[in-house]
């Protein structure tokens, strides 16, 4: 992958947007210490690095395993590679920006206690720490064309990976198996990696909402959940279907359709300016009038980016509002022990004129 010429940098416009941020806060530099986050405004792609957002310029520190990597990569900040931890370079590198003390922003979710213990040491105690969560992550929610270009990638590779793996699903086959198809087949295609562990549940298992898959194998008269996602570029999709190998009993097909009428709703109530707890309740209201709503066991939906679960988070009483450009999974379920579960899921983009959907693969129920 090759964040840098594919694009014009965009890394410089969102340090400014987060220089912005933090100047707010009356903080005079941000220390970012979460990988995703680094990536995001600097182009980074290595595991070992910290980045020191200051108001005039910003530094990030790495060590001597990611030399050249970090100088092809990064742009929008000076590259400095640290001879004796990140913690010192750190430090040092604060010792640069102001010479009385520093206000410091940093992410307490982020950062751990011997990491600011650590600087302040090497600082000699003249910073002042101020907390501030989802500085970067706020950024992040909202997608430039390019990021939106690389998600509807993202999510078309997964949509042809199921379509590609439904023939496979047959009474016998293990779910530990048509895990391994799905995330073989997404790397043929070029994706880096699966976003997160695959999840093929299957009869009484598909009734647990994040079932690993297991040796067993796939029955005939059973409902299956396929939950997978795909790295492409560096972002992430996340899409469920559920199918049942057989004829499907009338009581699991009205459910099917429940889910499905939850999930069209919690998507049509999307749009710029509304709080994402609105769209939460609008796939509950629809599971209420099925008496399927206590069977409905977690949030609508999450922002999704370069990591599978961002900000926002689409649940009850959740007041944060929708932006044009936010990309959000919509996955309304129920799980009825002893009779089993059914998910449906979509990456949609928040657009002007409401949501659309980035993953395309079919969402009729499917007989096998
Ligand atoms: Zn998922
Ligand atoms: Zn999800």
């Amino acid at each position: 992958m090759d964040l840098k010429s594919r694009q014009r940098s965009p890394y410089r416009s969102r340090l400014e947007r987060l220089r912005y941020a933090f100047s707010e806060l009356r903080a005079d530099a941000l220390l970012v210490a979460h990988l995703p986050n680094i990536l995001y405004l600097t182009g980074f792609t290595g595991s070992a690095a910290l980045l020191l957002a200051g108001r005039e310029r910003s530094t990030l520190l790495t060590d001597s395993r990611y030399t050249l990597q970090a100088r092809e990569e990064v742009s929008g900040a000076r590259v400095h590679i640290a001879k004796h931890g990140l913690f010192q370079a750190a430090a040092d590198e604060l010792r640069k920006l102001r010479r009385g003390p520093l206000r410091l922003a940093y992410s307490p979710a982020q950062t751990t206690v011997a990491q600011k213990q650590a600087i302040d040491t090497h600082a000699g105690g003249k910073l002042r720490w101020v907390a501030a969560d989802n500085l970067v992550e706020r950024l992040r929610a909202v997608k430039d064309e390019d990021e939106l270009l690389r998600m509807t990638e993202a999510a078309q590779l997964i949509s042809r990976v199921f379509e590609e793996t439904l023939p496979l699903l047959q009474p016998g086959v293990l779910e530990t198996q048509i895990a391994a198809e799905i995330e073989y087949r997404m790397r043929k295609r070029g994706a880096s990696g699966a976003s997160f562990e695959t999840i093929i549940a299957s009869g009484p298992r598909s009734a647990w909402p994040h079932a690993r898959p297991s040796p067993n194998p796939l029955m005939k008269n059973e409902l299956v959940v396929l939950d997978q996602g795909a790295i492409l570029r560096a972002y992430c999709s996340d899409m469920t279907r559920t199918v049942f190998l057989g004829r499907c009993p009338d009581q699991l097909k009205q459910m099917y359709a429940a889910v499905l009428k939850a999930q069209q709703a919690a998507k049509a109530a999307i749009r710029p300016g509304v709080e994402a707890g609105r769209v939460d309740k609008a796939a509950r209201d629809v599971l209420k009038r099925h008496a399927l709503s206590r069977y409905f066991t977690h949030s609508t939906g999450h922002g999704l980016g370069l990591e599978v679960h961002e900000i926002p988070r689409l649940g009850r009483g959740d007041s944060t509002r929708l932006e044009t450009g936010m990309v959000v999974t919509v996955e309304p379920g129920v799980y009825v022990q002893g009779l089993g579960g059914i998910r449906i899921e979509d990456d949609v983009v928040v657009t002007p004129h409401g949501a659309r959907d980035l993953t395309t693969a079919s969402r009729e129920l499917l007989e096998l």
